[in-house]
């Protein structure tokens, strides 16, 4: 069996997934393919609807029922095993252990009942394997990277008696408990004040310079990205559009997708009052069929081929792909 050299901490390769509906198998994601290094983080970015979730939900094989990965290979860098082959046991050392999901709303994660560390420590003797005092030190550590104030007594609460961004914070205080190596963040400071957002990005960003935890960070918004990511991937109904490192990307980006994206965030330079600019139109669902580029409905520069083939991701710049026909 030939020996696959995996470079990064995750590797995703041609994923392509689709779902059983009503009317029959509607394909949702198209050769979806991104990296994540050691230390770092990634975001994926788009509009709701645009297949993000699903290709980072992919990774833990997560899925509704209704959903088919229909080809494509997942690595992980110390197994040389597509983990997508893997059986539902092997996979489940994985979760958790090695990859940890924050999800946007803590309750699915926190149990309300019991106390923070009664849920702290299940994870640390499992994923640990350490007992007693010891492990209550990992559990008041843990809440400590994660800035939460007077560790020790706050480990004694339930979730109710936690802030939402407390909760937030104490979910990924469980991720560290696991020494999970990759932390997928699904929109997580969507049901935050904006305030609270930038302490959560700011703890994941401390996370990744601290611990070396790699994240894949998965949100709508460009604004909260700019300072902490890495690299950015933009995907658009199902499709990644544009890759590149964030410098780069907010600096000269290509795609007509991403550059709306970007219009329609507020800079330093927006005056008071000034209405930002909005994309027309809405994503396309999974049941519209849409030849060619499927934002050409939408895009200002749309030309005849934009309707008639898919434009291929390539290369502009090194590092930098982009899928778009006036690149060519
Ligand atoms: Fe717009 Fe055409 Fe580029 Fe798609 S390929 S983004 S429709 S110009």
């Amino acid at each position: 069996m030939a020996i696959m050299l995996i470079m990064d901490i995750l590797e995703v390769k041609n994923l392509n997934l689709g779902f059983e509906t009503e009317s029959g198998f509607k394909q949702a994601l198209y050769d979806v393919s991104f990296s994540l290094k050691k230390s770092k983080i990634h975001a994926l970015v788009g509009e709701s609807g645009c297949g993000k979730t699903i290709s980072a939900m992919s990774i833990l094989k997560l899925l509704p029922k209704t959903a088919k990965i229909t080809s494509g290979e997942i690595y992980l860098s110390e197994q040389n095993t597509n983990i997508l082959t893997l059986n539902n046991s092997a996979l489940e050392k994985i979760r958790g252990s090695k990859i940890a999901l924050i999800p946007q709303d803590p309750m699915t994660s926190l149990n309300p009942l019991y106390t923070i560390e009664n849920q702290l420590l299940e994870v640390i003797e499992k994923h640990q394997n350490i007992k007693g005092k010891e492990a209550v030190q990992k559990a008041i550590e843990a809440l400590e990277l994660v800035q939460i104030p007077s560790a020790k007594s706050r480990l004694k609460s339930y979730p109710h008696e936690f802030s939402g961004g407390m909760k937030q914070r104490a979910i990924i205080a469980m991720a560290l408990a696991c020494n999970a190596q990759i932390i997928i963040a699904d929109e997580p400071t969507t049901a935050l004040d904006v305030t609270i957002q930038a302490q959560i990005m700011n703890i994941l960003d401390n996370i990744k310079k601290e611990i070396g935890t790699s994240i894949l960070l998965i949100t709508h918004d460009l604004a909260l990205v700019e300072d902490c990511a890495d690299e950015i991937s933009v995907m658009y109904s199902g499709r990644i559009v544009e890759s590149a490192s964030t410098k780069e990307f907010f600096k000269n980006s290509n795609n007509p997708y991403s550059k709306a994206l970007l219009k329609s965030l507020p800079s330093n330079k927006s005056k008071k009052g000034e209405k930002l600019a909005i994309i027309e139109g809405q994503p396309p669902s999974i049941q519209q069929e849409i030849k060619g580029c499927k934002f050409h409905p939408r895009c200002e520069f749309a030309m005849p081929i934009c309707s008639q083939t898919v434009p291929e991701l390539k290369e502009i710049a090194p590092k930098h792909l982009s899928a778009c026909y006036l690149n060519d």
